[in-house]
């Protein structure tokens, strides 16, 4: 399959459980339709190490085609976060997906990131829960001993 990015070779090459298309001369990766978000999602270690092996050659000068190396119709880019540095390129034919060197990589980081402010809030609120539920235990003592206080005045 030719390389979307430089028109150089590209040779499948597996991570995780899922056999990408992968260019040595561009560092590009071809994914099929819904493998990187299986391979990010699933092997994100794997995903780093496939982004670290298939690094640009120094001399390789890459100009993108855009061209879809399976259907060879014209792909689409896209960002793929908002004020993303990442920038894909997808087929609208085969949802195939192009990434460019070192792009994989950047992937893994920003999900990882927002993993971890997701964890950072789901435990705050669970810290937030856990206030709560002590002042209403708190509360609830109050309003015991304030019935025992009425009971013993009654008296
Ligand atoms: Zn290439
Ligand atoms: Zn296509």
């Amino acid at each position: 399959m030719d390389c979307p990015g430089c028109k150089g070779t590209m040779t499948p090459t597996e991570a995780g459980d899922i056999t990408v298309e992968a260019c040595f001369s561009c560092g590009g990766l071809w994914f099929e339709q819904g493998e990187l978000g299986r391979l990010v999602n699933r092997y994100p270690g794997e995903a780093q190490e496939l982004d670290k092996r298939v690094a640009a050659q120094p001399e390789a000068s890459p100009k993108l085609l855009r061209i879809c190396p399976r259907c060879l119709c014209g792909m689409t880019g896209f960002d793929y976060a908002a004020a993303s540095v990442v920038h894909l390129n997808s087929c609208p034919q085969c949802n195939g997906v192009f990434i460019e060197d070192g792009e994989l990589g950047a992937i893994v980081q920003r999900k990882q990131a927002a993993q971890a402010r997701a964890e950072a809030n789901t435990e705050a609120q669970a810290a937030k829960r856990a206030a709560v539920a002590g002042l209403e235990a708190r509360i609830g003592q109050n309003k015991a001993l304030a019935a025992v206080f009425r009971r013993a005045s009654e008296r």
